[in-house]
């Protein structure tokens, strides 16, 4: 489902709120976020946060349940995260030139 998030420009985690009352704190705690789906409630040092929506694998009821069971598997993507997938990026173009040289 869709999500509205904001990115940290400092600590480049990207947060969002999963349920009413969710507060939700980048690590360094430059921004948070909170409202989950009714409403978005932004705090934030320094320049406003452009708010953007993303697509999380889970339905509402399991990021609830997250949040209110405290396991904390949704909510907060950290930078290294985005690396990973950067990094599978490359890794695909490059067998794809390797790929093409070879036909
Ligand atoms: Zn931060």
């Amino acid at each position: 489902m869709k999500v509205n998030a904001v990115k940290c420009e400092k600590c480049k985690n990207v947060i969002y709120s999963r349920s009413v009352h969710d507060y939700r704190e980048c690590i360094c705690g430059n921004i948070a976020i909170d409202g989950g789906f009714d409403y978005t409630k932004l705090c934030f040092i320094g320049k406003k946060p452009k708010i953007f929506q993303i697509e999380v694998n889970a339905t509402k009821r399991e990021l609830y349940n997250d949040w209110n069971h405290i396991n904390n598997k949704f909510g907060l993507i950290k930078d290294e995260d985005d690396k990973i997938i950067q990094l599978n990026d490359k890794k695909f173009s490059f067998f794809k030139r390797l790929f093409k040289r070879n036909v």
